[in-house]
């Protein structure tokens, strides 16, 4: 396989569950891996283990990549020239190469039940032995076609005896995987223990079926998860076995945990608050509901920004990167050997970063949202002179409530605190002359209240911190809020005067 054949990737997860954002990053590096070199991105979905399937799990996969914008030219429902995409699908396919391994001696049939594996377990376990693979040192004492005979064999395949096809692993050899980013790891054959690479139940495992796949999908390089590189050395056998040439391997650091202890679990995102899958997922079997980053309320954008540079870095101090900005950059030497640890706060820094930089009418139509759940009728007009003022305070759309309330609801209550610093004995005096100053200002507008009130402040010679904090307190409720003469502007002359009304009948220190 040469570096001038088209790149060929692909994404193959195993329907067992949501997708985890390593997964995701996973599917996130293929894609742009494939998009620099004009390359074609592929899904396949790795289903042969019917035991681990979990309905809903390849929808919310295919769902999760929507989201994100990691669009696959080929893969289930898109189709393609190798279709189809969906391993379960291609059932028949593997069989043949199977039985081409045990024709050539590289495989061959065992019939041991799971009471021998144990027992063959156990024993070496008694003996002291550190290495109780099925391989070179146990499998001449075993109940597979090495041992009886090749015709004894076809006497119990043909009565109908369940049997797996292991893979036969040669001794003493050293088996090399170039790595894209690890480099040269070198394992010893004797270390590998004899795979099943098919199951009784007529079905692939992963490994066969993942090999051959890769093989007939015309795949020209696998980019994984770290997790897989122990499995890297039985694939590249497996590919010399076959007469087939390896694709190139790149495996991927794992995404660890916040203190960088272990790899990022469902159970951290939990414990410390915060997604750890895409979307929102509903397991099916307990009901139990997991958030999702579009739930949370980040932009598909953030995220999938904030990923990226989650174990690639781009040599330079950017941090903030369109979709085709990262497709631009992005390069597999520049993903890194280490673990990334998952910064949660970093997460929400680039939703703010994204959150601010887009339009205001964009984010006010988003907020229109929440209000009507809210029951709040309002125009856009006036919704998107609002988010202009808080949304340098919010990291997420939904925080824009919090910080604006005030413009649709007058205050109730006031808050304690303030009013203890800020409500003294002569505030209610001040306040009523302050509304006087107020309902004589025709030209309403922030640069104008300020102007009027600062000459009534010199002219009073009162403290400009009094009846600042004194003003904001009878308009927003607390001590909170961006610019006061924004808010003032924005909520107009007579509901100003309402307020300050309201604030001295109903606060009392
Ligand atoms: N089906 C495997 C998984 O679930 C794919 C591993 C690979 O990419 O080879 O992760």
């Amino acid at each position: 396989m040469t570096d001038k054949q088209n790149v060929r990737v692909r994404f193959a997860p195993s329907p067992t569950g949501p997708l985890h954002i390593g997964g995701v990053r996973t599917a996130l590096y293929n894609y742009l891996f494939a998009k620099k070199n004009n390359g074609t991105f592929i899904l396949r979905i790795e289903d042969t283990d019917q035991n681990r399937y979990v309905p809903g799990a390849e929808e919310y996969i295919i769902e999760g990549l929507k989201w994100c914008g990691i669009i696959y030219d080929e893969g289930p429902g898109v189709g393609g020239k190798y279709e189809p995409y969906r391993q379960s699908e291609r059932k028949e396919l593997y069989r043949q190469y199977a039985e081409q391994l045990l024709n050539q001696g590289k495989a061959y049939c065992a019939f041991d039940t799971a009471e021998e594996l144990d027992a063959m377990r156990e024993r070496l376990k008694a003996e002291g032995s550190s290495n109780q693979q099925y391989g070179a040192q146990t499998r001449h004492g075993m109940n597979n076609s090495l041992t009886i005979g090749d015709e004894e064999t076809k006497k119990r395949i043909d009565a109908g005896d369940p049997f797996v096809i292991r893979i036969k692993i040669p001794d003493h050899e050293t088996i090399v995987v170039n790595d894209l980013i690890r480099g040269r790891v070198e394992v010893q054959s004797d270390l590998l223990d004899d795979k099943v690479l098919f199951k009784s139940d007529g079905m692939p495992t992963y490994h066969l079926a993942n090999i051959v796949d890769d093989h007939l999908m015309e795949i020209t390089h696998v980019i994984r998860g770290e997790e897989w590189l122990p499995s890297a050395p039985l694939h590249v056998l497996l590919y010399k076995y076959l007469g087939w040439e390896a694709p190139h391997f790149a495996h991927l650091p794992l995404l660890l945990k916040p203190d960088g202890n272990g790899k990022l679990s469902k159970r951290d995102g939990d414990r410390l608050g915060f997604p750890v899958f895409p979307l929102q997922w509903k397991d099916p079997k307990t009901g139990d509901i997991s958030t999702g980053y579009r739930e949370e309320g980040y932009f598909q954008d953030a995220f999938i920004n904030m990923l990226a540079l989650l174990g690639w870095n781009p040599g330079t101090e950017q941090e903030i990167f369109s979709m085709d900005e990262l497709i631009k950059s992005f390069s597999i030497d520049r993903v890194g050997k280490s673990g990334s640890k998952f910064d949660a706060q970093k997460a929400k820094w680039f939703n703010h970063q994204y959150l601010i930089s887009k339009a205001d009418d964009e984010l006010a139509n988003l907020f229109m949202a929440d209000l009507k759940n809210r029951n709040i009728n309002t125009d856009l007009n006036f919704v998107t002179k609002i988010v202009s003022l808080v949304k340098e305070r919010a990291e997420f759309v939904k925080d824009f409530w919090g910080q604006s309330s005030f413009f649709f609801e007058a205050p109730t209550t006031y808050e304690p605190k303030v009013i203890k610093k800020r409500w003294k004995e002569n505030t209610p005096g001040m306040m009523n002359e302050l509304k006087v100053v107020i309902a004589g200002i025709d030209d309403f507008r922030a640069e104008v209240i300020k102007a009027e009130i600062v000459k009534f402040i010199e002219a009073n010679e009162i403290g400009m911190g009094a009846v600042m904090n004194a003003f904001r307190l009878v308009l927003v409720g607390g001590g909170f809020g961006p610019d006061l003469m924004k808010i003032a502007e924005l909520l107009g002359k007579d509901e100003v005067i309402k307020r300050i009304e309201a604030g001295i009948e109903n606060i009392s220190r």
